[in-house]
């Protein structure tokens, strides 16, 4: 019999999982709350772990040619421009890790997986909010407005505020952090040409940072600023900023950070949330992926590729266990240690990009304070 699998939103972890688990015969079928498939315009980096999940996809190459590759990391002074720590990217990560480091468009990522999940036969069904679950041994019914559907399993791929989390473990309220991200998207060419290296650059300096780097082929550079605030009292966790109020918050800081604010016509403001590690990611014939179960700040862009690596890692533990409840208890084990390390290493970065860390100085710092530990899989 062919599994019936049911995912409740079609991020980037849900699609990720879509894709694997159709490619190993499962019937799947992703129920997606907003009206139409889509991400924010912002970029993403996709470091090797994640991009070798997307090679098995077979999406290595559309997502290279989609993205950019950059060449280092870099962590930088806030007022002296001074670097602090570089590191090689691209193409040491091809022989070292096997496979390269992408800088992209979300977009452009989530179309990429959305094209691949609908050919490959996943049913999309757009402006279904899911409110939970019911179960018994031997199937599961998805809540979807006005009615219900049933599978054998279910993948609660619903980001942080996950409604199928909060049945499974009992609501509780994400943490605001203290902390606000800025984001922008900026044409390359409206600033000086060359002012933005090729690679990633971290600017560290008092209670803020600021992340920037080109996406689309170089043509456009993706800014985070992340600043520390307590004064966020939006009803949601993303609104339009004044771009005249981000160049203020970060007045003087180094002249190639503030070409590129100044450069910014459209700015958001992107509240950050955390939780602490769950008990457990899996009830019965439910289970979390993503920012569900381990929502993971962007101090180590390891979010969105931690999803990608639970899809993969779900898809071979369901093709390879005996039954479902080992495939779950599999999936759990060998991905909770490392999602929940990943997790408290990008919250204590804050530290270091807000230059709290007592020895600031370049021994003390390593690729590995930025990228994740172990960048295959
Ligand atoms: P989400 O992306 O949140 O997707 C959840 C989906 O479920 C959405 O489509 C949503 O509409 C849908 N949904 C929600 N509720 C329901 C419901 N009730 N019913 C049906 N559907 C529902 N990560 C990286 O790896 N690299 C980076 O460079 C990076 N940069 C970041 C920068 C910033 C400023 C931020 C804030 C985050 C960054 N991240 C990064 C983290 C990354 O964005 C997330 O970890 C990632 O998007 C999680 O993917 P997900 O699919 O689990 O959840």
């Amino acid at each position: 019999m062919t599994p019936k699998i049911l995912i409740a939103g079609a991020g980037l972890g849900g699609l990720s999982a879509a894709l694997a688990l159709r490619q190993i015969g499962c019937e799947v079928a992703v129920y997606e709350a907003a009206s139409t498939l889509g991400e924010v315009g912002a970029g993403i980096q996709l470091s090797p772990n994640a991009m070798h999940v997307l090679r098995h996809l077979g999406l290595e190459d559309q997502i290279v040619q989609a993205g950019y590759a950059p060449q280092f990391a870099a962590m930088r002074h806030w007022s002296t421009g001074k670097t602090l720590f570089s590191s090689p990217l691209n193409p040491v990560c091809v022989s070292r890790y096997g496979a390269p480091y992408v800088h992209i468009h979300r977009a452009d990522a989530h179309q990429i997986l959305t094209q691949a999940a609908q050919a490959a036969g996943v049913q999309i069904t757009t402006g279904a909010p899911v409110t939970g679950y019911n179960q018994t041994s031997e199937a599961i019914a998805l809540k979807v407005k006005g009615g219900s559907v049933e599978g054998d399993l279910l993948i609660g791929a619903d980001g942080i505020k996950s409604r199928i989390r909060d049945q499974m473990l009992g609501p509780q309220k994400a943490r605001f952090t203290g902390q606000v991200a800025w984001r922008a998207l900026v044409p390359a060419t409206s600033v000086p040409r060359d002012l933005l290296a090729p690679g990633v650059t971290v600017w560290v300096g008092p209670d803020r940072h600021v992340v920037m780097y080109y996406v689309r082929g170089g043509n456009l550079i993706n800014l985070v600023a992340v600043e520390e605030r307590s004064d966020w009292t939006q009803e949601g966790w993303s609104h339009q900023g004044d771009p005249a109020d981000l160049q203020d918050r970060f007045a003087g800081w180094h002249p190639d950070v503030a070409q590129v604010l100044d450069a910014c016509e459209t700015v958001h403001l992107w509240a950050l949330f955390d939780r602490p590690s769950l008990p457990h990611w899996h009830q019965g014939r439910a289970v979390l992926l993503g920012d569900a179960c381990h929502p993971t700040l962007p101090f180590m862009a390891q979010g969105a590729c931690l999803a990608i690596e639970d899809a993969g890692v779900l898809a071979n533990s369901i093709h390879s266990a005996s039954d479902l409840t080992a495939a779950l208890s599999q999936y759990e084990t060998r991905r909770k240690p490392r999602a929940t390390a990943l997790q408290t290493r990008a919250r204590d970065n804050a530290d270091l990009f807000h230059l709290r860390m007592s020895a600031l100085t370049k021994a003390k710092l390593s690729v590995g304070r930025l990228l994740p530990p172990v960048m295959r899989l």
